[in-house]
């Protein structure tokens, strides 16, 4: 990190500090040996937190058949890490939220409300991925973003203008690191190791904001911190189509979890809402929008999922260098058409078109300059033809053209005007050499000999030998096939 920013961070005096109770409490989370009793010691000394805790052992986040009614039962009940860990959680919320509400630079409601959402979306993760360490999970949400707070503090001028510019997370972590060479991740990390907070979860507010790893059998800390983000903030915002997409992309990577699953994680935020908003004394939504939350999320998680779909649906036809069709596109529309031009006795033409010379164009320019040619003659083509007409590529600098409805007499205007228009192309390479090239065309056309047609491939097979005769006539020509 950026030994002057660290410096900063250790010497500033308008940092919060943490309240006794709060360094007790992590000195108990530091200690193996805390037991039962040294823990409720402590906790009877501090009135508000007692109520919390017993509010929280009785609360519906933990659902527990037996109810507490004094500190020992509830500790006993919720145990004494969950305990430590919770009381962690409202201790350092108490005294930061306190400190930092006349920060000049931070809405420190907005701020809170949006860490207590990570937190509760942290939390709702690891239920569902049925992880047993959600009050960690629940702390590592609500601490994640700590070091927002510290630059906030350290350096309010100097950060507000970056602050402001964004609405974007990840852009602002981004910005961050351009500008004072340190991120909000790494800021947070010094805070919470200044504070002696156990390093399992210091270190997870720093490795969230990062890439994700390799997927773990077992969902971890690191990856349900980093979701939970995206989580919170879509949850805050259930309207907002963008928030949804990062959400998903996040849910994907990190925890390899589809928009199914997510669905079921935001039913369990909203069953939690209403404790933790009570626990923590924020309103995250009023009771009238929180029931709407589910059914935005599931209506747009659902268009969303299907967009995806069809995304991954046509990306499984595309050729993935010229963007045309592929082959297996193809051999099925082909078929498709074939059958309908059976059933209603309609034209169907195809085209091969074969680029000439290629080979030599390689071998001349390169690769790179064939590629690009590729790429330019598809779009060429793709400028010619109807939106009905199916244009793929057949094989490498081979194209197949197929024109539903089309007569051959019909055909003749369209593939007249790409082989002028191929013809044309000038194209400048890297090296700048202006590249010109050529197509060789070979028609067939259903309706020009029905009796020959029997079967898709047969049309193909007619086409094909009509551009094996366009390529010894000399190329740059088109030939239709003839039942000769
Ligand atoms: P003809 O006029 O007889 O068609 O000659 P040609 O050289 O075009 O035909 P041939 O089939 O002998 O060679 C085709 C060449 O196309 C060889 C291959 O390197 C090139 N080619 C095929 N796919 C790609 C590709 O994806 N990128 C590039 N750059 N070249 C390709
Ligand atoms: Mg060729
Ligand atoms: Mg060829």
């Amino acid at each position: 990190m950026n030994a002057d920013l660290a410096k900063r961070v250790r010497f500033c005096t308008t940092l919060p500090s943490l309240p006794a109770i709060a360094l007790k409490i992590i000195d108990l989370a530091n200690d193996p040996n805390t037991d039962i009793n040294t823990l409720c010691e402590h906790i009877v000394y501090d009135a508000a937190l007692s109520a919390k805790i017993l509010k929280i052992a009785n609360s519906p986040l933990y659902k527990s058949r037996r109810s507490a009614t004094n500190i020992r039962q509830a500790v006993s009940l919720l145990g004494t890490h969950t305990v430590i860990v919770v009381s962690l959680s409202f201790s350092l919320t108490d005294s930061l939220v306190k400190k930092s509400g006349n920060l000049p630079v931070l809405d420190s409601h907005l701020f809170w409300r949006r860490s207590i959402a990570t937190a509760l979306a942290c939390r709702a993760l690891g239920e569902k991925l049925k992880k047993t360490c959600l009050d960690d999970l629940f702390l590592v949400g609500l601490l994640q973003e700590i070091g927002i707070l510290v630059f906030c503090t350290v350096m309010p001028e100097e950060y507000a203008p970056v602050f402001s510019s964004t609405n974007d997370h990840d852009t602002l972590l981004m910005r961050e690191r351009e500008m004072f060479g340190t991120g909000h991740d790494e800021l947070g990390y010094t805070l919470l190791k200044q504070w002696h907070i156990p390093d399992y979860i210091a270190m997870v507010c720093l490795s969230s904001h990062g890439q994700p790893e390799p997927k773990a059998l077992e969902p971890t800390l690191q990856a349900c911190a980093a979701t939970s983000r995206y989580l919170a903030d879509y949850f805050l915002n259930p309207h907002a189509p963008e928030k949804l997409g990062q959400l998903s992309q996040a849910a994907r990577s990190w925890l390899d979890i589809d928009e199914s699953i997510l669905i079921d994680v935001i039913d369990i935020m909203k069953e939690g809402l209403r404790a933790v908003e009570d626990l923590f004394d924020v309103t995250i939504h009023q009771p009238s929008e929180a029931s709407g939350i589910l059914t935005a999320a599931k209506e747009l998680l659902t268009i969303h999922s299907l967009s995806k779909v069809k995304e991954l649906e046509e990306k499984s036809y595309r050729d993935g260098l010229t963007g045309a069709y592929n082959r297996g596109f193809f051999d099925e529309s082909l078929k498709r058409e074939f059958e309908l031009s059976i059933q209603h006795q309609l034209p169907l033409t195809i085209a091969m078109i074969d680029l000439d010379h290629f080979k030599r164009i390689n071998d001349t320019y390169g690769h790179i300059a064939g590629d690009g040619i590729l790429v330019t003659v598809t779009r060429t083509i793709l400028g010619q033809i109807r939106q009905d007409d199916t244009l793929c590529r057949y094989g490498g600098e081979e194209f197949a053209l197929i024109l539903p409805g089309t007569t051959l007499a019909v055909s003749r205007q369209v593939t007249h005007r790409l082989k002028e228009a191929i013809a044309a192309i000038s194209y400048h390479s890297e090296n700048n050499s202006t590249i010109s090239i050529t197509a060789s065309i070979g028609v067939a056309s259903y309706m020009q000999d029905i009796n020959q047609f029997k079967q898709p491939a047969d049309l193909v097979k007619a086409a094909d030998s009509a551009l094996y005769a366009a390529k010894s006539e000399g190329r740059n020509q088109i030939v239709e096939w003839q039942n000769t």
